[in-house]
C-alpha cells in the first residue's frame, strides 16, 4: 500500500504518452493513486521511493525495456511479491512468454481496453491480497512451530514413508536438504524401548482409529537426549493407504523443569536422600507388598547425639558436611551386600533399604524382607559402628554418634504412619537412656512419646502465655544468721497440669531449643526481680540463675547477658550463674573462652553440682571461678555414708586451696548443717532454711527473719 494515503497505487511505466494518458485516466477513475514514468531505469527509481501496490510495464521502452525493468523490481525485497501487469503487443507470444520468464504476474495486450484493465487490476489485486494473507499466516504458523518447537509429520503406513517438516529436522538436528530421512531412520533415533511402544501404539491406532499421544526419547544427532511428544491421528488416504499425520513438539525443557520439580518435592536439599514425602510412598509401597506376600519389614528413625552442638562450633556449613557425611555412610552400611546378607535382607538385585533424611539431624532407614525383627538390629549394630569412627569436617575431626528407634511390621502394626510414629517413640526412649544406642518399640513407649510431644507444644505456648515464674530459695552464711544471695529455680504453672517440675520439662526445653527463648527469659525476670528488691531498699541479694548446655554454647551468651544488665540497670555483682560441672568440663577451649568473657562483665561463677562430673583440677586452676557448690547428692547421706562425708570433705578443702568459696545445697537438717560447719564449709542452701519461693513469699520470709 501506498504511504501517503489508503487507496490503492499504481505505477504504470510508458513511453508512450496517449496510452498511458489513457490507462491513468482510467485508474484514477477508480480511485487509484497513479504514479508514471517514462522507461526503466525511471520506474525502479519511483518504485522504490513510493512502492506502489501494482505496476503496469510496457515491454518496449527506450534506454531500459519492460523486461529487464519488471527483473530489477522481482529482485528488490519490496519487489519479490508486487504485481506487475504487462503491456505486450497482439499475439506476441513470444514477449508474452518472456514477460513471464522475467517474472510478470499477468499481460494485457495493446492498444488497451480501458475496461478490461480496470477489471484486471482489480482482480490482481485481490488475488495478491489472498495470496497476501496466506503467506503472513504461513509465517505466523511457521513461527508459532518453531516457537512452541513443534513440527508437522505425515506417515504413510502402506508403503512406510514418512514425511517431516523442517522443524522436526531441526529438532533432531539434521538438516532436511541433505539427509534422506524414512521411517527406518527415524526409528533408530527412537530410545529402544520407547520404539517397541510406539510401534505398538500405531498399530492400536490403526485398529481403534483413535487419536494418539505419546512421549518418547530421541536422539539429537549431537549426541543428546531430547524428549518429544507425539499427537497422531489415522486417517485414510489415496488408494486406501493408511496414513497417520500429527505434530511432534520438543519437550526436553518442561520434562527437565517437572523433575526439578519433583527432586525438589521428594529429595533432601542438603543430603539428596528422599525426604519425608517421599519415604512415606516407599513404606506404603512396601507395605502393600509385604501384606501381599506374608513378608515382614523394619522401620529404624535415627537422630545425630548433640547434632546441635556442631552446627554451634563449626558453622551450618559444617554442619550440611556432617550430614552428607553421614548419609554416605549409612547407604554403605545398607548397600554393600555383606551387609544385607549379614543382617539377612534380601538379596541384591532389588534396592530393599531405603535411606531417607527428614532435614535436621534426623534419618529413617526401611528394610525390606526382613527374615525376623533382628534383623534391624543388625543394621542398626552396624550403624552405630560406621558413625563411631572420626568425621573429617574441614580438617577437623569430629565424633558424633546416634540414637535408633525400631518398629517392625507386622509386630507393632500395619500402619506406615503408626510404624514411623512407634520408631520415633523408641528413638525418643534411647536418647533417654544415654544416647549412642537404639531400642525396639515397645507399647508402653507410646504414652510417653505423646507426653513429650504435647509436652513440647505447650511449651512453646507458655512462653506466650507468661506461664513461667521465679521462684527464689535463699543462700545463707554457715551460721545461718546471714541471707547472702538466692538460686532462681523457674516454675510453670501450666492451666491443666497445674505446677510442672523443671526436671521434666528443662530436658524436653533443651531438645526443642526452646530453652534458648526460656533462658533468656530467666535472665531477664531475675535482673528485674534484683531491681525491683534494690528499689524497695532491700538488704542487697545476689541472685544465681542456672544455665543450661546449649545457652552456655551460644555465641552470644555474653552479649545478651550485657544487654540485660543494662536495660534493668543493674550491677554485674549482683548476678551469679550457676554453670554445671560437667557442662563446663565438656568443651574446655570454649569453656575458657566464654568464662573470661562472663568474668570481664563482672558477674560471679559458681559451678553447680560438683563432684558428679570429673574436673580437670588445670582447667578449674585457669576457669575464672567464685563458688563450688557441692551437689545435694553427696549433703543427702552425708552424715551415714562415710564416702559421702570423705568427698564432702576433699571438696571443701581443694575448693579453699583453689581460693574458691563452696555451698553445700539440699540442707535439710540441723545435723547435717553442724557437720558442714565442722568441715569449715562457707554457705548453705536447702530446705532447712527455706523451700524455693515466690518472689512475694521470698519478700516476706527475709522481712521476718529481719524482724526477729
Ligand atoms: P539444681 O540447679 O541443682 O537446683 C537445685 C534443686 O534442688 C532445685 O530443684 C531445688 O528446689 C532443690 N532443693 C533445694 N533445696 C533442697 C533440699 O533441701 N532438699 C531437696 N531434696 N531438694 C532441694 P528444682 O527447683 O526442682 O530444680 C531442679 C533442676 O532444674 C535444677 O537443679 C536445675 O538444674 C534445673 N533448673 C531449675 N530452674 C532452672 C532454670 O531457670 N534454668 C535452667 N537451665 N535450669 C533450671
Ligand atoms: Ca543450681
Ligand atoms: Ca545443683
Amino acid at each position: 500500500m501506498d504511504n501517503n494515503t489508503s487507496q490503492p497505487s499504481v505505477l504504470i511505466v510508458d513511453d508512450e504518452l496517449v496510452g498511458r494518458f489513457l490507462a491513468e485516466e482510467a485508474l484514477a477513475g477508480m480511485g487509484f493513486t497513479v504514479h508514471t514514468a517514462d522507461d526503466g531505469a525511471q520506474a525502479l527509481a519511483v518504485f522504490e521511493q513510493i512502492n506502489p501496490d501494482i505496476v503496469l510495464l510496457d515491454v518496449i521502452m527506450p534506454e531500459m525495456d519492460g523486461y529487464t525493468a519488471c527483473q530489477h523490481i522481482r529482485s528488490l525485497e519490496s519487489g519479490r511479491h508486487t504485481p506487475i501487469l504487462m503491456f505486450t503487443g497482439l499475439d506476441d507470444l513470444e514477449s508474452i512468454d518472456r514477460a513471464y520468464e522475467v517474472g510478470a504476474t499477468d499481460f494485457i495486450t495493446k492498444p488497451v481496453n480501458t475496461t478490461l484493465l480496470i477489471h484486471r487490476v482489480r482482480y490482481i489485486l485481490r488475488a495478491k491480497q489472498t495470496a497476501d494473507d496466506l503467506r503472513e499466516s504461513e509465517a505466523q504458523l511457521a513461527n508459532a512451530q518453531r516457537i512452541a518447537r513443534m513440527g508437522y509429520w505425515k506417515l504413510n503406513l502402506n508403503t512406510r514413508t514418512l514425511e517431516l517438516s523442517s522443524e522436526i529436522f531441526s529438532l533432531l538436528g539434521y538438516s532436511s536438504a541433505k539427509q534422506p530421512f524414512d521411517y527406518g531412520s527415524f526409528l533408530k533415533v527412537l530410545h529402544p524401548e520407547d520404539k517397541v511402544m510406539l510401534e505398538e501404539a500405531f498399530s492400536e491406532i490403526v485398529e481403534s482409529s483413535e487419536h494418539l499421544n505419546l512421549d518418547l526419547r530421541v536422539l539429537h544427532a549431537d549426541g543428546s537426549l531430547k524428549h518429544v511428544n507425539l499427537v497422531a491421528e489415522q486417517y485414510t488416504g489415496l488408494n486406501e493407504n493408511t496414513l497417520l499425520a500429527g505434530t511432534m513438539q520438543d519437550i526436553t525443557e518442561k520434562i527437565r523443569s517437572e523433575r526439578q520439580i519433583l527432586n525438589l518435592s521428594y529429595y533432601d536439599k542438603v543430603t539428596g536422600l528422599p525426604n519425608r514425602l517421599m519415604f512415606k510412598r516407599q513404606v506404603a509401597r512396601a507395605l502393600s507388598s509385604a501384606k501381599r506376600f506374608g513378608r515382614m519389614l523394619g522401620i529404624i528413625s535415627l537422630n545425630l547425639d548433640h547434632f546441635k552442638r556442631v552446627n554451634e562450633t563449626f558453622g551450618i556449613a559444617a554442619g550440611d558436611i556432617l550430614l552428607r557425611q553421614v548419609a554416605t555412610r549409612l547407604l554403605d552400611t545398607v548397600r554393600s551386600n555383606d551387609t544385607l546378607s549379614f543382617a539377612g535382607l534380601a538379596p541384591s538385585n532389588e534396592v530393599k533399604t531405603v535411606v531417607a533424611h527428614f532435614g535436621g539431624d534426623e534419618f529413617v532407614l526401611l528394610l525390606e524382607d526382613m527374615q525376623s525383627a533382628e534383623n534391624a538390629a543388625l543394621v542398626a549394630n552396624r550403624i552405630i559402628k560406621a558413625l563411631s569412627d572420626e568425621f573429617d569436617i574441614n580438617r577437623n575431626g569430629i565424633y558424633i554418634s546416634a540414637s535408633m528407634g525400631i518398629s517392625v511390621y507386622p509386630d507393632d502394626g500395619s500402619d506406615a504412619d503408626q510404624l514411623m510414629k512407634q520408631s520415633v517413640a523408641a528413638l525418643y526412649h534411647s536418647k533417654d537412656e544415654g544416647r549412642q544406642r537404639y531400642n525396639f518399640y515397645t507399647p508402653n513407649m507410646n504414652a510417653r512419646a505423646f507426653e513429650r510431644m504435647s509436652l513440647e507444644s505447650n511449651l512453646r505456648k507458655a512462653l506466650d502465655d507468661e506461664q513461667f515464674e521465679l521462684y527464689y530459695q535463699p543462700k545463707l552464711s554457715i551460721d545461718g544468721h546471714q541471707v547472702l544471695g538466692a538460686e532462681a529455680l523457674i516454675r510453670w504453672q501450666h492451666p491443666d497440669f497445674g505446677t510442672v517440675s523443671p526436671a521434666k520439662f528443662i530436658p524436653v526445653a533443651e531438645q526443642s531449643g526452646l530453652i534458648i527463648p526460656i533462658g533468656e527469659w530467666v535472665i531477664r525476670r531475675a535482673c528485674q526481680q534484683i531491681r525491683e528488691w534494690q528499689e524497695k531498699k532491700m538488704p542487697p541479694l545476689r541472685v544465681a540463675v542456672n544455665l543450661s548446655a546449649q545457652q552456655f554454647s551460644e555465641d552470644n551468651l555474653d552479649t545478651l547477658l550485657a544487654m540485660v544488665l543494662h536495660e534493668t540497670g543493674i550491677n554485674a555483682s549482683c548476678l551469679e550463674l550457676e554453670i554445671t560441672e560437667s557442662l563446663m568440663m565438656a568443651d574446655l577451649a570454649n569453656t575458657t573462652q566464654m568464662l573470661n568473657k562472663l568474668a570481664d562483665l563482672g558477674l560471679h561463677i559458681s559451678i553447680d553440682d560438683f563432684g558428679t562430673g570429673y574436673s580437670s583440677l588445670s582447667y578449674l586452676k585457669k576457669f575464672p571461678l567464685h563458688t563450688l557448690k557441692i551437689d545435694q547428692s553427696f549433703i543427702r547421706d552425708v552424715l551415714t555414708d562415710t564416702d559421702d562425708a570423705a568427698i564432702v570433705r576433699a571438696i571443701i578443702s581443694l575448693a579453699h586451696n583453689l581460693r574458691l568459696r563452696v555451698i553445700a545445697e539440699g540442707v535439710e537438717d540441723k545435723e547435717t548443717l553442724a557437720f558442714l560447719q565442722e568441715l569449715d564449709c562457707d554457705e548453705i542452701q536447702g530446705y532447712l532454711f527455706s523451700q524455693p519461693l515466690p518472689a512475694a513469699q521470698f519478700e516476706a520470709w527475709l522481712n521476718d527473719r529481719n524482724a526477729t
